[in-house]
């Protein structure tokens, strides 16, 4: 059975890079009909938070990931938060002491700085000298008698470490270049390396997909599944996802994080297909699917060596594509808080009139990447609109005064105005002013909303209904600035 992990360490908001490691985690086990299990490395007591741990679980899941295990589900394996497995890493510890595995080191931090300082102005690597595995019974008695902080450090041989990586190939470790590691600190909490390794061998992981930013440590990995005893697991090391600039994605490339994403109203399944997209593609090359078309296919040898490079554009353009497609009801419920935030409809859910709210989302999700913009997409509907001075000056043709009679005088013979009357409008409109295609319907599209660029003009006038237009006509004429809230 297959057995993946995904293992964060809860000391911020789950980035975009880390989520990542998560979907193609999942995607594995899915592939191969295995057991995807959510464990919480919060070892590091001074920097894991619990409202993180909590925040991680909701994001995960808001993308449309589950696991058979993991904290708030349970599991045979359980506990899978590392911080209540501490008896465990300190029994492995006592063990590898007992066999001549492990050692106490009581080099002071100070110390072991001045020593790393003296190796590196001499051009040597700055690694531990492995000084206290050679302590004398005497020398550690005094450390003892005088309650020195120890840590306890892995015996690392001198030798070649080699594994196949299941995206890099073969990978080479000379460790005779590598001091002795720490796998327990001075505050008696397990180091990364000690608690990975254990949990690994204890909850039969098959197979680590992680970053590659931990291929360096999966040497000392290794020694440690030797010295449990625990065939390894194999290793897929995944590219790291970059910005565009070609650096380490972070918070200056934007929103980075998944909650972050989720607040801006981003659709899960888009969301989850970009990210799918990050140093992989289905073999059709098909940029947008949903999980269940391509799993599959999905091999995760064939995922990409070099970094993924994370392209905000991209994502827009797939989540656009899924805005349009998706259900209206389910935009509507979306957009409501965003529109009462704004304060374009009321706070309270009693007074919403959904079919309007309905409309206007049908009317702009074609130009939307994500729900929050809804607010700059339909502002014209709701808001004071200024029409500018050039606007104005444009509008002052004698052209466009004509296009903007005529309309009018139509407008005055209706009651109410469908997308089909209001072609024919703009068609008899056409016949009396001679003036067509943009330069018809630019002075229509401006008087109505003061702007140049947005929703079809048939929807803005389904949606402002024929009074909504006549008054924005009457009030240019007036060349007011439109008070649209009056409307
Ligand atoms: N806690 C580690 C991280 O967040 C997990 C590394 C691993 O998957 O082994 O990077």
């Amino acid at each position: 059975m297959i057995r993946v992990r995904f293992a964060p360490s809860p000391t911020g908001l789950l980035h975009i890079g880390n989520a990542r490691m998560a979907v193609f985690n999942w995607l594995f086990a899915k592939r191969h009909n295995g057991v995807f299990v959510l464990r919480i490395e919060d070892t590091d007591v001074a920097r894991s938070e619990k409202r993180y741990t909590t925040q991680l679980i909701e994001d995960l899941r808001w993308l449309g990931l589950s696991w058979q295990e993991g904290p708030d589900v349970g599991g045979s394996y359980a506990p899978y938060l590392q911080s209540e497995r501490m008896h465990i890493y300190h029994d492995v510890c006592k063990k590898f002491i007992t066999d001549g595995l492990a050692y106490r080191c009581y080099c002071t931090p100070e110390a072991l700085e001045e020593r790393r300082q003296i190796a590196r102005l001499s051009g040597k690597p700055p690694r531990y000298d492995n000084r206290c595995r050679a302590l004398t019974d005497k020398q550690i008695q005094a450390f003892e008698a005088s309650q020195s902080p120890y840590t306890i450090r892995f015996k690392v041989p001198d030798e070649q470490i080699v594994f196949e990586d299941l995206i890099r190939g073969t990978c080479r470790f000379d460790m005779s270049l590598a001091g002795d590691f720490v796998i327990m600190r001075s505050d008696a909490t397990p180091s990364f390396h000690l608690a990975v390794a254990v949990d690994d061998t204890l909850m039969d992981i098959t197979h680590v997909i992680r970053g590659e930013d931990h291929l360096s440590n999966t040497p000392c990995h290794l020694l440690l599944f030797h010295a449990l005893k625990q065939k390894p697991p194999q290793f897929a090391h995944l590219s790291l996802t970059m910005g565009a600039d070609r650096s380490l994605l972070s918070k200056r490339h934007g929103a980075s994080s998944i909650s972050e994403y989720r607040k801006m109203g981003y659709l899960p399944e888009a969301l989850l297909n970009y990210m799918m997209l990050l140093g992989w593609a289905p073999k059709d090359k098909k940029e947008k699917f949903n999980v269940d078309e391509v799993v599959d296919t999905f091999d995760i040898s064939s995922m990409s060596k070099s970094s993924a490079i994370f392209d905000q554009q991209k994502l827009d353009w797939i989540s656009g594509q899924y805005m349009r497609e998706a259900d209206i009801e389910r935009l509507a419920d979306l957009a409501i808080p965003y529109l009462q935030a704004a304060g374009f409809v009321s706070p309270d859910h009693g007074n919403i009139d959904r079919n309007r709210v309905k409309s206007i989302v049908d009317a702009v999700k074609g130009n939307m990447a994500c729900m929050s913009q809804i607010v700059q997409e339909t502002d014209i509907f709701f808001k004071d609109a200024v029409v500018s001075e050039d606007h104005i000056k444009f509008l002052s043709s004698e052209t466009c005064q004509s296009i903007l009679e005529a309309f009018y005088a139509k407008l005055q013979k209706l009651d109410s105005v469908s997308p089909d009357i209001f072609k024919e409008m703009l068609k008899s409109v056409q016949k009396e002013t001679k003036v067509g295609g943009k330069g018809l319907y630019m002075p229509i599209r401006i008087a109505l909303t003061g702007r140049e660029h947005g929703p079809e003009l048939y929807s803005i006038a389904n949606i402002l209904g024929v009074g909504g237009c006549r008054k924005r006509i009457e009030q240019f004429f007036k060349k007011e600035h439109y008070d649209i809230k009056t409307l």
